[in-house]
């Protein structure tokens, strides 16, 4: 049997990904090689368990395989323990919320409306259900995280966690100032640097790991790897909780967040997309990697400048890293009919609040757009002038279905004849 429909959808996506603009900031493409070990016979293989402690036989080959993604990890970000178990980046966070908090715990994350994620303390997310969730936001002059009020709301509200990254937050954190905090009320600090850490793997932003206890991350982002989640410290240590083994000693945390992800949380790790994690590694290890991912940056912050010199307002005037979020309110649009025009144009970005947003999250009054993808693709800054054009052109022509058909041949002249990967 010979499933053509299915196969014939792949070949439509794939044509979709390769004639268009790609900026959604959290998307990129992968390398041929990442692909192969994702979709290899490693897909077959159970192994409950960790390296060397499994609760399924053959596992041998799969051993050796996880235990080169735990290692490239560690050597990746000088790490000294590694969970590349999980399946996805919310998971990731559910691993650590299970190994750290009770029910009924207080958290305090970054405001989902301002940027931060719907794992940190969301009321429709699991965090936000089971956990007693605060945040603390942006400053609505500068746009930038208000550490006095972070600071302020851990002092009274004593959080047993605290959680910094996001998904839509263009500046780079001060991890020192959240320990501090975090050190005087006894709390834990996790940073989830799912959307710069290919950014911070290079050196090229604040390393949380210098100061944070725990650090999640998704692998598909600006780490280029496989959709896939991971758990990392810089230091084990003995956890906080008071939890022994049978003989007497404390638990480190390495063994509760291990045992947080199985069976705490998921069953059989996908070892075809550990592998591929793997390979993601080797190649952000490699020097090639940093050259992209400085290229990855500089094309952001070119194109945030090109969006202001058009009179687009980026929240906080600018970006450190891959992204910004841009708020149209200026340009009387909202962010949900900039995407849907914008898509009409083969030029792919996601509506999103913006801080103090006065729309729905269905609305939103800004987009996000991020320069992972299109630098996967090959794009220099000289080439970033030209694609804030047509995005411009796009937004404002949104009525003027010729002007949008024209565009779309533009974009696909533009994108058409480049491979999606075209890093060595
Ligand atoms: N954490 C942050 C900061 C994210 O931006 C995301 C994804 O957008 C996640 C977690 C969740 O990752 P996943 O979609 O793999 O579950």
């Amino acid at each position: 049997m010979q499933d053509e429909q299915i196969f014939k959808l792949i070949q439509e996506e794939n044509n979709r990904q390769l004639n268009g603009i790609e900026l959604i900031a959290s998307e990129n493409f992968v390398s041929e090689q990442v692909m192969r070990a994702m979709g290899s016979v490693l897909t077959n293989k159970y192994a409950e368990g960790l390296p060397g402690k499994r609760y399924y036989g053959g596992c041998e080959i799969v051993d050796q395989v996880e235990q080169i993604a735990i290692d490239r990890l560690c050597e990746l970000f000088g790490a000294t323990w590694a969970n590349v178990q999980p399946h996805s980046g919310a998971q990731a966070n559910a691993a650590v919320f299970l190994a750290c908090l009770n029910p009924g715990d207080k958290i305090l994350g970054f405001d989902l409306s301002h940027g931060g994620h719907l794992t940190h303390g969301s009321p429709v997310n699991f965090s936000g259900k089971l956990y007693k969730p605060f945040f603390y936001g942006v400053n609505k002059e500068t746009g930038r995280i208000d550490y006095d009020i972070m600071e302020e709301t851990a002092l009274r509200e004593r959080p047993k966690m605290i959680i910094c990254g996001a998904s839509a937050y263009s500046r780079d954190w001060d991890y020192a100032r959240i320990r501090k905090v975090a050190d005087e009320i006894g709390a834990l600090v996790l940073a989830d640097i799912s959307h710069p850490a290919g950014l911070i793997a290079t050196k090229l932003l604040n390393d949380p790991l210098d100061h944070c206890h725990i650090i999640t991350s998704t692998t598909h982002k600006t780490l280029r790897g496989p959709r896939g989640g991971i758990i990392m410290m810089r230091h084990n240590f003995d956890n906080p909780f008071g939890l022994l083994w049978n003989n007497g000693n404390p638990k480190s945390m390495a063994a509760i967040l291990d045992a947080a992800v199985f069976p705490g949380t998921q069953g059989g790790p996908l070892e075809n997309v550990i592998a591929s994690k793997a390979v993601a590694f080797a190649e952000a290890l490699s020097p090639g990697y940093k050259t992209y991912m400085q290229q990855t940056q500089k094309n952001a912050s070119v194109m945030a400048s090109e969006f202001m010199k058009l009179g687009y307002n980026i929240v906080s005037g600018g970006t450190d890293n891959h992204s910004m979020l841009i708020d149209l309110r200026s340009k009387g649009i909202s962010g949900k009919d900039a995407e849907n025009s914008l898509v009409l144009a083969d030029i792919t970005v996601n509506k999103n609040m913006v801080p103090f947003d006065t729309e729905s999250p269905f609305i939103t009054s800004g987009i996000r757009v991020g320069t992972p993808a299109i630098t996967s693709r090959g794009v220099k800054e000289a080439e970033i002038p030209k694609i804030v054009e047509l995005i411009d052109r796009a937004l404002m022509n949104r009525e003027q279905a010729s002007e949008i058909s024209a565009l779309r041949k533009e974009v696909k002249e533009l994108m058409g004849s480049r491979p999606l990967f075209t890093w060595e």
